[in-house]
């Protein structure tokens, strides 16, 4: 019993995840949502960095992988200047947010974009369309989206932070996407080193 506790002991894979977009589209509130399932309450705006940690396994080729998420969330200085590089710096899958009650937050994630493609090189991003729940005020069509997010070459996804839809299935990918970009820039090293 004993050696195969070794065998079973997997390493944990520690993958920090970028959640970016203009201010107040939801990026503290969606990110607290999933990781602890409760909704927050008021805003707060911090000027720093808030980070969440969430353990969770994913399966990948038939494999179950224990990951422990960092969720970097701006904290609110989005609103005052740009992003200290440090924010981005081992990012290995990111979060572009925009509210649907606000066009021009969908607009603005061609400039989050590129500050990512700037600072973290090709980690894998996904579009986020929040506040999905908002149908009156609702302001962006489905077709929109589409071409937005196919201009940008990225898979998108509705979600609520208040619904919780779209939510799991949101960060589930993320984690994904930043798992396999992790193991190819860990191949990558390895030849590197090889040579
Ligand atoms: P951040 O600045 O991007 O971190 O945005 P916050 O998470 O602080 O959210 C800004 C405001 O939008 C807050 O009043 C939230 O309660 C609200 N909010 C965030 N997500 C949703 C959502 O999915 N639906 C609705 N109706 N309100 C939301
Ligand atoms: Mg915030």
């Amino acid at each position: 019993m004993f050696l195969t506790d070794v065998a079973d002991k997997t390493e944990v894979i520690p993958l920090k995840l970028l959640v970016i977009g203009d201010a107040a589209s939801g990026k503290t509130s969606l990110s607290f949502r999933y990781v602890t399932g409760g909704h927050r309450q008021s805003h707060i705006l911090t000027a720093g960095v808030n980070f969440l940690v969430k353990r969770v396994e994913i399966e990948y080729n038939n494999r179950k992988i224990p990951i422990k998420a960092t969720i970097w969330d701006t904290g609110g200085q989005e609103r005052f200047r740009t992003l200290i590089p440090a924010f981005y710096q081992g990012g290995k899958a990111a979060l572009i947010l925009s509210d649907v009650t606000r066009p021009y937050t969908l607009e603005n994630t061609e400039t989050w974009f590129q500050r990512l493609r700037e600072h973290a090189g090709d980690c894998p991003c996904l579009l986020v369309v929040n506040k999905i729940d908002l149908l009156e005020q609702r302001q962006v069509s489905d077709e929109e989206i589409a071409q937005h997010a196919e201009k940008l070459g990225i898979d998108y996804f509705y979600t609520s932070a208040i619904t919780e839809q779209g939510v799991e299935e949101t960060f589930l990918k993320l984690i994904l996407e930043g798992y396999k970009y992790d193991q190819l820039l860990k191949t990558d090293k390895n030849k590197e080193e090889d040579a």
